[in-house]
């Protein structure tokens, strides 16, 4: 954490800024435990945390001096963090919620997923499923979502309105899809996508997501890849999620799923690999040699019985790993809270080992890691002076969460996203108290409500 130059430093620069912009607001969350999630930090007890405009200015122990300007959170008997990162999901698909349960993932969707998204996705559709999601994950702490899915300008917008902050990737399939119904358009709509929203809002950042090795040509692989590097965005991909599909490239092609995304140059920094469940040692060295991230979505995995990522095994090789639902028909729901208890979980009785995939990495995993993959390290993922000021706070007055010994071991084993009770995007508070500052929970579940009583096949 600062030490006390570092603090007495900031401060001169907050009170320059303060006089410079004071009207700005400035929120003022104090009280509880926080948890700056920098690697070797302690937690700070009875803690004071500062925000001005979009950004965190200060964080202490202690009590503001003046917080009759500001607007106060409190976080007493609350753990403070830095908000949850959703490292890969389909945010409108909160519209298929338990529409096909307990099927095979290639019957799923073919038979189910694909032909309803045919045949019920539009914009209008997209834009209430996505802001559904948003209420979901807003509700339970996720403060940033990697979203892929079709229609996305539905989904930026929604994104937009809710106030949280996003990837927002083009989906790129060679079938006819929804909204791009001629699929020799798809890197065209997609790289028309990422002009409309590269200068867009800052917290909404366009880019693409193939959907697999077995559904996206060589010829459209490069093309996204090429298209990601021209505009500095990330290329997301679900990879080896099956063993049908690597069975499918390795027929194909000769060679198993990322010894062949490498021989096409796609292996990067660039490229955010989702699910990996099924690699081979030599594979994730080759994916810690280029560094290229993956998501691991183990209820997802584990609903669809894909079978189980060797997690411990990619931090080991230094993969750059994060967590994400992925979409609510595969999980069924956006809780990241439950999905870090079923990760570390999961890690362990794989392995035999309890001590594999402990609270605090699969919580790293949530926050800063995931920021990493998602290139956004440098401005979240942690509680530090001048970042972004992504942050909730985690109630802890209920009796599944008393007492406390261990905060890191209490969030991931004993919460869950309700417990979550205030939640702060880029200096703007969405959730407080449990009451939403920016949606209509109402409105917007009354609007799927009425979708989905057309859902049927
Ligand atoms: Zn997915």
């Amino acid at each position: 954490m600062n030490n006390a130059l570092e603090t007495l430093d900031h401060r001169k620069h907050s009170d320059k800024m303060g006089k410079e912009n004071s009207r700005e607001a400035e929120i003022v969350i104090q009280g509880g435990t926080l948890l700056t999630m920098v690697e070797g930090d302690s937690p700070i007890h009875d803690a004071l945390l500062t925000i001005r405009g979009n950004r965190i200015m200060d964080i202490r122990s202690g009590r503001h001096p003046d917080p009759s300007d500001a607007e106060i959170i409190d976080a007493r008997d609350g753990i403070i963090l830095p908000g949850l990162v959703n490292a890969h999901g389909h945010t409108a698909m909160t519209l298929f919620r338990g529409f096909a349960d307990d099927l095979p993932l290639k019957e799923w969707l073919f038979t189910k997923i694909f032909p309803a998204e045919s045949a019920f996705l539009n914009p209008d559709s997209v834009y209430w499923g996505a802001l559904l999601g948003c209420l979901e994950m807003i509700a339970s702490g996720t403060t940033t979502i990697s979203d892929g899915y079709f229609y996305q300008d539905a989904t930026a917008k929604a994104f937009q309105k809710a106030g949280i902050r996003a990837l927002v990737a083009q989906g790129v399939i060679d079938f006819p899809a929804p909204g791009v119904p001629d699929p020799a358009e798809n890197l065209d709509v997609g790289r028309r996508f990422i002009e409309r929203w590269l200068h867009g809002p800052d917290r909404i950042r366009p880019g693409l997501f193939c959907h697999s090795l077995t559904t996206c040509s060589e010829r459209t692989l490069q093309g996204a890849m090429q298209i990601s590097r021209d505009f500095h965005v990330p290329l997301q991909i679900h990879l080896s999620e099956t063993k049908a599909e690597v069975d499918e490239v390795f027929s194909r092609t000769g060679t198993r799923p990322v010894f062949y995304l490498d021989a096409l140059a796609l292996l990067s920094e660039n490229l955010i690999a989702v699910h990996g469940v099924h690699l081979q040692d030599e594979e994730i060295e080759r994916m810690g040699l280029r560094r290229t991230g993956v998501v691991h979505c183990p209820e997802s995995n584990m609903k669809l019985a894909s079978g189980v990522a060797r997690t411990s095994r990619m931090v080991e090789a230094g993969i750059p790993l994060g967590i994400g639902t992925d979409g609510a028909a595969s999980n069924n729901n956006l809780d990241l809270f439950r999905e870090m208890d079923t990760a570390a979980k999961l890690g362990k009785v794989y392995t035999l080992n309890p001590t594999n995939m402990g609270a605090g990495t699969v919580l790293k995993m949530a926050t800063l890691w995931g920021a990493r993959i998602l290139g956004l390290e440098q401005e979240i993922g942690t509680l530090e002076v001048g970042k972004k000021a992504d942050v909730i706070v985690v109630d802890l007055r209920s009796p599944h969460l008393t007492p406390l010994y261990h905060p890191l071991s209490s969030l991931v084993y004993s919460a869950s996203g309700g417990d979550v009770k205030d939640v702060i995007v880029d200096g703007k508070i969405l959730m407080k108290d449990r009451k939403m500052t920016q949606l209509d929970g109402e409105e917007i579940m009354a609007r799927v409500k009425e979708i989905s009583a057309k859902i049927k096949l």
